[in-house]
């Protein structure tokens, strides 16, 4: 609750720093994004459209919805809702139109080599758009500038992406990664998280190898700059980052190693021991119990990132999108596909069903879940497609489509305290919407029939976002 009120005054803060006409603005539309754009009208009358508004809701059939301004001007039935005189009518018989989605574990960065993360957010930010992305929180930065730099160009419309939420790069203890840096204690940690907050980065997340003192100094930190704090721990368990205030923990209950037996304190026992201690859970168990009550009631939200644990499970689909990618990454993931298909000892045959009834039960017992799709491991999780993708697999978690969509909009919106603008769909609220063909309320893999992506009122053609790209991801 008290990290929710602190997320509350953070949101505060941005939104009285911003300028007074922000909630009354078209999207501004540079000139090397305007070849992406399909619709550009000051008044949008979108006529005959079923309406999926993230609520969880039944959908709508047979509205009109008027965008002015950025804005969702009016809304209601289209025989009794009509047009405005000039506006640009759009009629969109069999379509179905749902809040842009909004989610919370992506990456301006792909694994391009063994230890390397190439920085790909040029190419990154436009298929997050195309995908239906129109708000994303990047969940851990290798790069340094490289989120803060894109996020500032998206909103002043010279790039053409989703709002980011930028974060710092990971706050960590001594670890292995090239890219990241080693705070190993908890004045490191303050001043990393003051360093990067001054040069605009809007949250945090910690890793692995972080000791309980920096993520607590981290944690005090951001909150008293009105951020919140996501980790992917390991050294730290889930309970005692919920002790010590933590506001969000990644990939569901995947990373937990609160029931690793002999674990010591401050010590990763291990990425795979933790996991066979989650494959081996019980549900039902007291163990588990005690865990989802301690998050529920301290509040922690926790992130579904099902996509990226599906290309490391034997036995599933090729993930959507590859084609995207440059040849040479595309053999790589193809290659690692391949190995990943003949591990018969694979700790994720059991893992990755265990790992959706885990999210499941969380859920049920009053948990708050929000998705992301973490485009990292060994590849083959395609910016867009994977967000796409992350719905279809929380439907497949025994979640309903209604209520997949809910945690990919408005639980996200609501996570990042900006629920009064984005997340659903009502008169008001900011025009960030996606049109897909089809019923996806129904037929949760309509979300992947994309028409129009629009953003503060301006329609993106994801083709015309994909095309420039294709085959070049992985260079930029
Ligand atoms: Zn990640």
């Amino acid at each position: 609750m008290l990290a929710h009120l602190r997320r509350l005054t953070g949101a505060l803060l941005i939104l009285a720093a911003l300028p007074a006409s922000f909630h009354a603005q078209r999207a501004h539309i540079g000139e090397a994004i305007r070849d992406f754009v399909s619709v550009d009208a000051p008044v949008v009358a979108l006529t005959n459209a079923r309406v999926i508004d993230g609520t969880g809701e039944p959908a709508r059939e047979g509205y009109t919805l008027v965008l002015r301004d950025g804005l969702i001007a009016a809304m209601g039935p289209t025989a009794s809702t009509p047009p405005p005189a000039g506006a640009r009518v759009i009629d969109l018989t069999g379509k179905s139109v749902l809040p842009g989605l909004v989610m919370l574990h992506e990456h301006l960065y792909y694994p391009t080599g063994p230890g390397v993360y190439g920085q790909l957010g040029q190419s990154f930010v436009r298929l997050y758009l195309a995908g239906g992305v129109t708000t994303m929180r990047t969940g851990g930065n290798m790069n340094g500038f490289m989120d803060i730099s894109l996020e500032q160009r998206v909103a002043s419309g010279e790039i053409a992406g989703p709002a980011i939420d930028a974060t710092a790069p990971y706050v960590n203890g001594p670890n292995p990664f090239l890219q990241m840096t080693t705070l190993d204690t908890a004045a490191a940690a303050k001043r990393h998280v003051d360093y990067w907050a001054d040069a605009g980065a809007t949250s945090f997340k910690a890793y692995m190898q972080i000791s309980r003192a920096a993520l607590g100094a981290t944690v005090q930190a951001a909150h008293a700059r009105g951020m919140t704090v996501t980790g992917h721990l390991c050294s730290v368990t889930y309970a005692e980052a919920a002790g010590l205030g933590i506001d969000n923990l990644e990939h569901g209950f995947i990373a937990a190693t609160d029931f690793v037996t002999d674990k010591a304190p401050d010590q990763c026992p291990g990425q795979g021991r933790g996991q066979q201690s989650v494959a081996d859970l019980d549900p039902q168990g007291a163990p588990f119990k005690a865990l989802v009550t301690t998050l529920v009631q301290k509040g922690v939200a926790l992130t579904s990132t099902l996509t990226v644990f599906e290309t490391l499970t034997p036995g599933r689909p090729m993930p959507p999108g590859l084609a995207v990618l440059t040849p040479s990454l595309k053999t790589q993931f193809e290659q690692n596909y391949a190995r990943t298909a003949g591990n018969t000892q694979s700790v994720y045959r059991t893992l990755f069903p265990k790992a959706m009834a885990l999210e499941r039960a969380f859920v049920r017992a009053g948990g708050v879940l929000v998705a992301g799709t973490d485009p990292t491991a060994g590849g083959g999780v395609i910016p867009g497609f994977a967000n796409q993708r992350q719905l279809e697999l929380l439907v497949e978690a025994g979640f309903t489509p209604l209520e997949a969509l809910a945690i990919g909009t408005r639980n996200g919106a609501r996570f990042l305290g900006r629920d009064s603008r984005i997340g659903t769909i009502a008169p008001g609220k900011q025009a960030d919407l996606m049109v897909v063909a089809g019923d996806p309320s129904r037929v949760i893999t309509d979300v992947r029939k994309v028409d129009t992506v629009f953003r503060q009122g301006v329609g993106f053609d994801p083709r015309k976002l994909i095309a420039p790209v294709a085959g070049r991801v992985g260079v930029w």
